[in-house]
């Protein structure tokens, strides 16, 4: 993988992975050819022989989501439930694995209705680092984490898990699935996980127009595994999208900082709003895990994420979430438009409603994407729509 003269993000986005071709293009071309000429059988005139195995634009993508997340590898696939997929596929049969409870519920339908076939037990966990302990067993392989959880924005120390996990038991693995920040706001691998993961679907492509996972890790022996099993299972994105990727994660400091610098913004309003129940924003004091946030990312930011409860009930979610002019009723995040969604009854709709409280998600909890758009007007936005729902109540 190149070296770069620097270890400044910004740069590393523009530059990491960014070759050029024999014409000295500036951005590289996408290369669409399946397969790739041998000069003599078994000797390819070039680095590349199947695309499956291994293609230019996807070869840059891996390199450049390697050199955002601090890593030494990267590597990418069709989706971040397909990465998500085949790391649970690397564990050897019979493993034990932990989650946290509220986990991504595709991650957690892989778990359950999936993984459990091929012989992979999971246990979820509402309090990790008090339950490891008792819940690690001789056979547990694998702890997996999210930090932003998603709804409810609760914050993971992941340097405190990382330590847990390593004095229990050396050969765990603990992956941190880090969509939610974006390699921009945490490293997670600095902070001692094995394996990062990412749904680059959501702020790395950060356009809403490519599905597409990654990983990075620092372990030689990991890579080697997950990238076997990345060409054996052929869960690979395409070349057209493995380039969109890459274009779209140069911005990714750009669109992140507006979008966390906003949702601070419209999170500090939605506090002393007389219309809004509670707040979950990690870049809020009030906020559980806000000393956690400030010293796991970077500037203390608290991401373009935020959920709040209204006042309305069920009734009230549902109306302000069809009152805004900017913000898009519709499911996804991390893109440069302004989202927003009713969990209970869209992304975690398959979850029973006492489970789903448990966890703090509620009828009247609305989920927002901070998006890149003026902050002024997304503010605007809020309290107009915030204002119908009063009205109507
Ligand atoms: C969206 C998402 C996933 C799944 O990624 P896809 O690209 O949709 O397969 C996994 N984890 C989190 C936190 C997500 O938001």
């Amino acid at each position: 993988m190149g070296v770069l003269p620097t270890d400044k993000f910004a740069t590393k986005a523009i530059h990491a992975g960014a070759h050029t071709d024999l014409h000295g293009s500036v951005i590289e071309p996408i290369s669409l050819s399946t397969t790739f000429k041998q000069s003599s059988p078994g000797n390819p005139v070039g680095a590349y022989e199947y695309s499956r195995g291994q293609n230019p634009n996807r070869q840059n993508l891996e390199e450049a989501i390697a050199a955002l997340e601090s890593a030494k590898y990267g590597l990418a696939f069709s989706s971040g439930s397909a990465t998500t997929a085949v790391i649970v596929q690397s564990l050897p049969q019979g493993s034990h694995a932990i989650s946290i409870g509220d986990v991504y519920g595709g991650t957690h339908r892989y778990f359950t209705k999936v993984a459990n076939a091929h012989g992979v037990e999971t246990s979820f966990t509402n309090s990790l680092l008090e339950d490891l302990p008792k819940l690690v067993r001789d056979n547990t392989r694998l702890v997996w984490i999210e930090s932003p959880t998603n709804p409810t924005l609760q914050v993971t120390d992941i340097q405190q898990v990382a330590d847990t996990v390593k004095a229990l038991n050396e050969d765990i693995i603990l992956v941190v699935d880090n969509t939610f920040l974006s390699p921009y706001l945490s490293n997670p691998l600095n902070f001692g996980a094995d394996i990062v993961i990412h749904s680059a679907t959501k702020y790395i492509n950060g356009h809403s127009d490519v599905v597409l996972g990654a990983l990075a890790t620092n372990s030689t022996s990991l890579y080697e595994r997950l990238a076997f099993l990345q060409n054996a299972i052929g869960a690979i994105p395409s070349p057209f999208d493995a380039w969109l990727t890459h274009r779209g994660l140069k911005t990714l400091h750009l669109r992140v900082r507006q979008a966390a610098q906003s949702a601070q913004k419209i999170a500090e309003y939605l506090e002393q709003s007389e219309h809004v129940v509670s707040v979950n924003y990690p870049g809020l004091p009030s906020h559980r895990g806000y000393q956690i946030a400030q010293k796991q990312h970077r500037d203390g930011l608290g991401g373009g994420m935020i959920s709040f409860r209204v006042k309305g009930g069920a009734q009230g979610a549902a109306l302000l979430s069809q009152s805004t002019r900017l913000f898009t009723l519709a499911e996804s995040l991390g893109g440069i438009e302004s989202l927003l969604e009713v969990p209970a009854v869209m992304t975690h709709a398959g979850i029973p409603k006492e489970a789903r409280e448990a966890s703090g998600v509620y009828d009247d909890l609305v989920r927002v994407s901070v998006g890149i758009e003026d902050t002024d007007d997304l503010l605007e936005d809020i309290k107009q729509a915030l204002s119908v729902v009063a009205e109507s109540i």
